[in-house]
């Protein structure tokens, strides 16, 4: 039987691990040859061989998606590879989580230039290739924090409500060329981003989710596998929670 992606080449930056690496290999156990992006080399690699153990073609690339020419590089050397690339997933994504009276300007702009100029930076270079071959399809990470204000996240929050317009923007330009960008939004996920919280504000954080538990990783990756086939194709300049309600 026809895998739901077979024959499909997705890239998905910060997949060394966490959720993006849940999605490359989802993508891949899909029928998808998956690149694998991200500032850390080694899981790169990691990530990268074990898409190769499910049969799949794959690639690592270094990247660090808030520089643009890094970005370029990174796009150079997937086409040297790759044919074509059929499904961009923007994932790469950092905290630096602070009540705004303590943030730095160096908290704000890191934040910034990684979340929300890292997909300007990566979208921007794909969306050429994609409007040209008039094929393509994008989805974008963003986070419950962009739907509501969550204290000392002015940052991120800030960084996750711009990816949503963004993604809405340039979801009606390339509408006309049949190529969705939707996004996920998902709220407390077990990963090592939330593994740095301590123990009183992970308590604290579920009384915000009626589920009243973390979700996992599986729980986004199974979303962007719909959104990134064609059983999604007449969705786009969506936002999809997945939060256990937190946002509701
Ligand atoms: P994670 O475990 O920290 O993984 C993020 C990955 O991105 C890491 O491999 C990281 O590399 C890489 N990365 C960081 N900066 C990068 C850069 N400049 N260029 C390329 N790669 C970079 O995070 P996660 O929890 O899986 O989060 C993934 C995405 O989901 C993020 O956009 C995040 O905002 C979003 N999200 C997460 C949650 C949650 O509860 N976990 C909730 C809502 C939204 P290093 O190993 O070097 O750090």
């Amino acid at each position: 039987m026809e895998a739901l992606l077979d024959g499909r080449t997705a890239v998905v930056t910060g997949s060394g691990r966490g959720i993006g690496k849940a999605i490359a290999l989802k993508l891949a156990s899909a029928g998808a040859d998956v690149i694998v992006c991200d500032i850390n080399e080694g899981d790169a690699a990691a990530a990268s061989k074990e898409i190769e153990s499910l049969g799949r073609k794959s690639m690592a690339v270094a990247v660090d998606v808030s520089d643009f020419q890094s970005v370029t590089d990174m796009v150079t050397s997937i086409y040297e590879n790759f044919e074509q690339v059929d499904i961009l997933v923007n994932n790469a994504g950092i905290t630096r989580d602070k009540p705004l009276f303590l943030m730095a300007r160096e908290d704000w702009e890191g934040v910034i230039n990684v979340n929300l100029t890292g997909f300007f930076n990566v979208t921007r270079q794909f969306i050429m290739k994609f409007m040209k071959a008039k094929r393509g399809n994008v989805v974008n990470i963003a986070s419950v924090s962009g739907l509501v204000g969550v204290p000392g996240q002015a940052n991120y929050c800030a960084s996750k409500a711009g990816i949503i317009g963004f993604s809405r923007a340039v979801a009606k330009e390339t509408a006309k060329a049949n190529i969705p960008v939707n996004c996920i939004a998902p709220g407390f996920i077990k990963t090592d981003m939330t593994a740095k919280l301590n123990e009183k504000q992970v308590e604290e954080a579920l009384k915000l989710v009626p589920m009243k538990r973390m979700g996992t990783v599986d729980d986004v990756a199974e979303l962007a596998l719909y959104l990134a086939s064609d059983k999604a194709a007449y969705i786009t300049g969506q936002v999809f929670p997945v939060d256990g309600g937190m946002s509701c």
